[in-house]
């Protein structure tokens, strides 16, 4: 049974558009393996980031269904960890309580955030350890540099243990030097956990260090399609 499950899904961003017919992503049809890594690139405007959004339960689609880990979406999922181009950590926070910040928010861990902080704090520690940042718990985001803080944010979106890590185009502010240091970190984190990764990217050598599978998403008058399937060879 895959973990990811798309059936013909199309989606018109409201009314408007589906009256007339206008799909800001056409007949999506595909399936990914539990702990599958898949990369996602193609041009602006072609709807990655709306099948981002089906994929986390942030829309629902016009036709067709999703089944995410044997259900059918319905709304937003809990399961699932995001990280953008932009850090986004909150300024006024430490790198610690930034990554923390998932664990006061979703439920089961909200309601014992206080009495298991501690503990929290333990493994929001070990993880910062793990992508090369001890030593920086107590620093705040403009103590960091660029790549420091996407690590951090990494570090959030896996805090709450996501079944599912949701990556738009992560690395893409960083110098090449930086960039292929974090390939390595998060493809470390991933060897270990095992967690499914939907990877928005330009970069195709990324997607071919990174990724199982590569679809490719076209845009042709109208149509917004995954237009190719492509299995990588894992080193
Ligand atoms: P990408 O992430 O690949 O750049 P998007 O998923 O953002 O592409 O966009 C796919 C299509 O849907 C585009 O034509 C875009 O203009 C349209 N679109 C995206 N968001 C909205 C929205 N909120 N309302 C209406 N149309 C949208
Ligand atoms: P994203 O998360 O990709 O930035 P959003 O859905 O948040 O997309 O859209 C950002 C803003 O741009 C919203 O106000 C959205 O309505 C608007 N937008 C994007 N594309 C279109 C479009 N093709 N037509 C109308 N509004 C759009």
């Amino acid at each position: 049974q895959p973990f990811i499950d798309f059936r013909d899904v199309w989606l018109a961003y409201n009314d408007e558009l589906l009256a007339k017919q206008q799909f800001a992503v056409e007949a999506i049809d595909l399936r990914v393996a539990q702990g599958e890594f898949i990369a996602i690139v193609g041009p602006s405007g072609c709807g990655k980031s709306t099948f981002m959004k089906l994929a986390t339960g942030l829309r629902r689609p016009s036709r067709g269904t999703i089944v995410i880990d044997g259900r059918e979406v319905a709304g937003p999922l809990k399961i699932s960890g995001m990280a953008f181009q932009a850090p986004s950590l909150l300024p006024w926070r430490t790198t610690l309580d930034n990554v923390l910040l998932p664990l006061e928010i979703v439920e089961p861990y909200r309601s014992q955030f206080r009495s298991k902080k501690a503990e929290y704090a333990e493994r929001a520690r070990a993880l910062l350890r793990q992508v090369g940042l001890g030593g920086y718990e107590d620093k705040y985001p403009w103590q960091l540099s660029g790549g420091m803080q996407q690590r951090a944010s990494i570090c959030r979106a896996l805090i709450h243990e996501p079944k599912m890590l949701l990556l738009d185009e992560p690395f893409g502010a960083l110098d090449a030097f930086t960039r292929e240091e974090l390939w390595c970190t998060l493809r470390d984190l991933w060897q270990v956990q095992r967690f499914n990764v939907i990877l928005v990217t330009h970069d195709l050598r990324e997607s071919v260090f990174l990724a199982d599978t590569l679809y490719v998403m076209s845009k042709s008058p109208g149509r917004f399609v995954v237009q190719r399937q492509i299995d990588l060879p894992r080193p």
